[in-house]
């Protein structure tokens, strides 16, 4: 543990460390609906889909990577089971149950639309007190901003078609 590294925080460190495990499952739960629904998803442009939802689901992963780094610097313990995930997640986890590409590409946006309020509150909180959680929480942010932006271009795209298809 990074002993003066934990004690140049200026919160409660176990409130902290509850909030990062707490996005800590969410990203877990983000890469798996992406993951999964990179399989299951069908309909028209299914290949930009598919594309893009695999690409965020590594970058999912890539954030559940900076969340344990920060939590195991600060002398907390990462979420250990996945049975946990679902407990402690702020936004859910939307199983792709209908393949269609459009309803996808809907729970996803609505999944980073929640993200992107967490991590913004998460800004909030650290902005004075935490520094270096401060910088992780903000390269997490500029992501899931750009997923949301991704997606919803996509949809734009679907939404054109169906439209001229008339
Ligand atoms: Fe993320
Ligand atoms: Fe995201
Ligand atoms: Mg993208």
């Amino acid at each position: 543990m990074a002993v003066t590294g934990r004690s140049i925080v200026k919160m409660d460190v176990d409130e902290l460390l509850n909030l990062l495990n707490k996005a800590l499952a969410d990203e877990w739960l983000a890469y798996y609906q992406y993951w999964i629904g990179a399989k299951v998803v069908k309909g028209p442009m299914k290949d930009a889909v598919i594309a893009e939802l695999e690409l965020h689901a590594t970058e999912e992963l890539t954030h559940a990577q900076l969340l344990v780094t920060r939590i195991v610097q600060l002398g907390g313990t990462p979420v250990l089971s996945p049975g946990e995930w679902t407990k402690l997640t702020n936004c859910g986890y939307d199983a792709p149950e209908d393949p269609f590409v459009a309803v996808i590409l809907d729970q996803n946006i609505k999944g980073e639309q929640c993200a992107i309020r967490v991590y913004n509150k998460l800004l909030d909180i650290t902005r004075e007190s935490d520094p270096i959680t401060f910088n992780i929480i903000l390269q997490i942010l500029t992501d899931e901003v750009e997923h949301e932006e991704d997606l919803t271009a996509l949809k734009e795209d679907f939404d054109l078609m169906i439209e001229h298809r008339k």
